[in-house]
């Protein structure tokens, strides 16, 4: 059946996952069209919501027997549009597979891909254990699955890296509907407690991928002990170099559960008022979380923090601020949609680049003349692991400012160029970044060769990172 016949088609979907979960309502396809972002795209043909594996099989298969393009998406909140559909199609709505099982044997626990981190997190704190990455600032409404796809930054990556970081193994739909996992159930009478086992791992060419390879239904991720002991930092200094000085001096050593800095006054100002307020000469500041087995080690940890700041003229600023950021984790960031929608700039860098990339900035917000239009401008970095941050540069505006919108697009279209051309890296992406990555040929090639091997009639999000055929 290569002409599709829509109805024919809607009524095949709904033999697979039953008749509530696959539709072609009008108003259900307009709200598919949207992710977090300003990223406007077009609408789904299908939106069908699976709950098994051998579901999403089956509705890979009639894709690709009718040609039809699908693209997979878990909490839709990304911010470049990445789970948004070029081709219309199928949206495969992951979300209904969210169970949580824990193997406390092993130290692993198995999520369905659509599970959101503060579900997991639950689930886990209740049974007396956490992830290491423990979700982007979405994550009451951001999936571990679309995580996982888009290698994203967030809570605890100082410790435990990017989201793929901590996967054992995955359970994935290939494009031609074959159910593959990776990892160690290489072996079928293994379980899936480890990633890196006698040959090439497939694990890692699925994360990141955006639903290019694959559809991830299950996730394995090691768990740790929840903690006894949790100590806070937060350090003021007068310079953006001292600041970042320190920051790198104890990214270094890996002690810490989470780090997060915010760069300038105004964004301290932004996220804080009463920080600013308090702390009039502080330029930069950045907070350090301890979490540990016992309250020795994490006073000993803090203890250094403190003696390293101090090297680098910090100022202590006490736990409130800490506290509330570690308490209110998912929270976070969303009340800054008090100030508009943003167009976010996250990539990863080398840590020791922070002050010159929040000059690099701060130059463009002057040029853009962001401060006397009113428009707030957000400027942080979190760190992946002991080397490299997260840097992230928000310009906020109203949705209903049009000005404001156009200029803001400018600002980030330009930004996404001279991100590339300085060296940075961007994680997440999307719709609206892919234009912008100038790969290597040899890794577009490459990425090109593995996707047609797998994926010949081009089902699984044609158009992704630009790769189509
Ligand atoms: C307030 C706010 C804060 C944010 N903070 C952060 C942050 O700290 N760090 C960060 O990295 N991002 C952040 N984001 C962006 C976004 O929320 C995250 O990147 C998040 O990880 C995306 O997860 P999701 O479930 O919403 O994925 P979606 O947006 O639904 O999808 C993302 C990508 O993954 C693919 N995908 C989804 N599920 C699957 C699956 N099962 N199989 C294969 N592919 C799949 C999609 O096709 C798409 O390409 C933030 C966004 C907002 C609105």
């Amino acid at each position: 059946m290569l002409c599709r016949d829509l109805h024919r088609m809607l009524s095949e979907l709904q033999a697979i996952v039953g008749e509530p979960n696959a539709t072609n309502k009008e108003t259900v396809l307009i709200t598919y069209s949207r992710d977090a972002s300003l990223v406007d795209a077009l609408k789904p043909e299908y939106v069908v919501r699976p709950q098994t594996a051998e579901q999403v099989s089956s509705i890979v298969r009639l894709a690709n027997d009718t040609h039809t393009p699908v693209i997979a998406a878990g909490g839709r909140c990304g911010m470049g549009g990445a789970c948004l559909p070029l081709k219309r199609g199928i949206v495969l709505d992951m979300t209904g597979v969210n169970h949580v099982s824990v193997n406390e044997n092993n130290m692993t626990a198995t999520v369905g891909a659509g599970c959101t981190w503060g579900n997991l997190l639950y689930e886990l704190k209740r049974r007396g254990f956490k992830p290491g990455f423990r979700g982007p600032y979405s994550g009451h409404s951001a999936t571990v699955g679309g995580s996982v796809s888009s290698n994203s930054v967030g809570i605890a990556s100082a410790k435990w890296g990017q989201a793929p970081q901590g996967v054992t193994s995955l359970k994935v739909i290939l494009p031609d509907g074959a159910i593959l996992e990776t990892g160690s159930r290489i072996n079928p009478n293994a379980r899936p407690f480890n990633r890196f086992n006698c040959t090439a791992d497939l694990t890692g060419l699925f994360c990141g991928d955006h639903s290019l390879l694959g559809v991830k239904y299950e996730v394995t991720l090691r768990i740790y002990p929840y903690p006894e002991a949790v100590e806070y930092c937060c350090f003021g200094f007068s310079t953006i170099e001292d600041a970042a000085g320190a920051f790198y001096q104890i990214q270094k050593l890996a002690i810490a559960e989470d780090m997060t800095m915010v760069c300038d006054k105004a964004s301290i100002k932004g996220v804080i008022e009463e920080m600013a307020d308090l702390f009039p000469d502080i330029e930069s500041l950045f907070v350090v979380i301890l979490e540990e087995p016992s309250a020795e080690i994490a006073l000993a940890k803090q203890k250094l923090c403190q003696s390293i700041a101090q090297k680098y003229n910090g100022k202590d600023l006490g736990d409130m601020f800490p506290k509330m950021y570690w308490d209110s984790k998912f929270e976070m960031i969303t009340p800054l949609f008090k100030y508009g929608m943003w167009n976010a700039t996250c990539h990863c860098l080398e840590t020791y680049r922070i002050p010159e990339i929040v000059y690099d900035l701060k130059k463009t917000f002057k040029k853009y003349k962001t401060e006397e239009k009113g428009l707030f401008a957000l400027m942080c970095a979190m760190p992946t692991l002991n080397n490299t941050v997260s840097f992230v540069g928000h310009v906020y505006a109203k949705e209903d400012d049009e000005k404001a919108l156009e200029l803001v697009k400018t600002m980030w279209d330009e930004k996404k160029t001279e991100i590339w051309k300085y060296g940075g890296v961007p994680y997440w992406t999307g719709i609206a970044w892919y234009p912008y990555l100038e790969m290597t040929s040899e890794f577009r090639e490459t990425l090109t060769r593995i996707k047609k091997a797998l994926d010949p009639h081009c089902i699984l999000n044609p158009g992704a990172f630009g790769i189509e055929y």
